[in-house]
């Protein structure tokens, strides 16, 4: 049997730990050519030795030599920075997981993209500053993108066979995070704490702040946007507490297909992992007569003006929506550290929208640049809160 390969970006994160949970329960079907971490040189190494990856990466240069002391003798290499990250994204391999955080994943994304690879993709934030840039690699390079994100993954799974010119709308489904029915007073004293206590998912801490605020809903709106061509007006947002239905898409005969699934991202990872085919996981099964009901309700963008402000960036282009997350970052960053209101969180980003409205990138260059002015304008506005 021919093993397929693999390449994890952001193997020590949230998506990277449920992506080598069902690696582990199939070892025999998988080489692992490259994994990669941000700074954790320890935990990147213990992973590196258990699943005989070819190399191993930090992002950041100054965990290598800690990375080197972990490896040695392994045989594994042992790599760091930018530049390696890009390196190793290029190596050749069957299929490559996208699961950095932030627009930090975007250059070795991009660099799978440029060798036609096909690319499981978590990392939402990256195709939501390059957006065009980014799509229009994929269609130049013949790459494939598998979208990961439970919601996008739905989606993908109820058109195929099907074309965009019989969809009526999409539906992206909102767990409403665990602020969902907290009051405006109440939402200014969230603590990160809080913030983090996802009521369904265990995820990252940044994309459990953005579930809070709704950013998460407003840059899978973004990404929908991209990955599903159809036209904004058609995609739709709804709140779903329970979090089983992950998205829906409803064709010109009134025909509605959703797809329904445990809170477990094990399900759509396995989903790419296997595509076309389809693979066990160790989910339990759904039972919908214990769930009892499902129930849905239209978002409140005056306590979460998140989507509003995705929505519009979308309609702006590729350097609203290039913006738009660049502020979200440094905005979560800093309500992480105490730094700032969990109610400020999508001001910030707003006043950044408005103050800094550049030309729309068209390289992958223009995106990182407009990416690092961002970041120095919304610090800067920070300064100011
Ligand atoms: P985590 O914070 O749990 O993990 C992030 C990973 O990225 C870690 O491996 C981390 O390394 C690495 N990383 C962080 N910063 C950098 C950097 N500057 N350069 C290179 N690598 C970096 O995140 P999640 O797994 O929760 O999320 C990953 C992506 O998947 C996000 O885009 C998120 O929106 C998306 N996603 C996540 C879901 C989830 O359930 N978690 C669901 C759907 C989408 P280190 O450990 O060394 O810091």
């Amino acid at each position: 049997m021919t093993r397929r390969s693999l390449t994890l970006l952001g193997a020590t994160g949230s998506i990277g730990a449920s992506t080598l949970d069902l690696i582990r329960r199939e070892r025999d079907k998988w080489r692992v050519v490259a994994l990669t971490a941000n700074g954790n040189a320890g935990e990147l190494a213990k992973l590196a030795r258990e699943f005989g990856a070819e190399v191993a990466v930090v992002a950041n240069e100054a965990a290598l030599p800690a990375l080197r002391e972990a490896l040695a003798g392994s045989g594994i290499e042992a790599a760091g920075g930018a530049a390696a990250l890009v390196e190793a994204a290029q190596r050749p391999a069957d299929i490559t997981v996208a699961a950095i955080v932030g627009c930090a994943g975007l250059a070795p994304t991009m660099a799978a993209i440029e060798q036609g690879r096909t690319i499981a993709l978590a990392n939402k934030e990256a195709l939501v500053a390059a957006g065009e840039v980014m799509t229009a690699a994929v269609a130049r390079h013949g790459a494939t993108l598998l979208p990961t994100d439970s919601e996008h993954n739905a989606i993908f799974q109820c058109l195929a066979g099907n074309s965009y010119d019989h969809v009526r709308s999409i539906t992206l489904t909102a767990s409403g995070g665990p602020f969902r029915d907290w009051s405006l007073d109440q939402l200014a004293t969230a603590t990160p704490e809080q913030a983090v206590k996802h009521p369904n998912w265990s995820m990252g801490a940044k994309i459990s702040v953005d579930s809070a605020t709704m950013f998460n809903k407003g840059l899978e709106l973004i990404e929908a946007h991209h990955l599903f061509p159809v036209g904004l007006e058609r995609l739709r947002i709804i709140v779903h507490p329970q979090s089983v239905v992950h998205s829906m898409v409803e064709y010109r005969d009134g025909s509605t297909l959703a797809q329904l699934g445990p809170s477990d991202m094990r399900v759509p990872i396995a989903s790419c992992l296997a595509w076309p085919e389809r693979m066990d996981t160790p989910c339990a099964p759904l039972d919908l007569a214990a769930l009892g009901e499902l129930t849905f309700r239209a978002p409140d963008e005056v306590r979460f003006p998140a989507t509003r402000l995705c929505r519009e960036a979308a309609e702006a282009g590729g350097a609203a929506t290039a913006v738009l997350n660049a502020a979200n970052e440094v905005a979560v960053a800093a309500f992480l550290a105490g730094h700032l209101p969990f109610t400020r969180i999508a001001v910030m980003v707003e006043e950044l929208m408005a103050r800094y409205v550049p030309a729309n990138p068209v390289s992958l260059g223009d995106v990182i640049a407009l990416d690092a002015e961002a970041r120095v304008r919304a610090r800067a506005l920070l300064e100011l809160a």
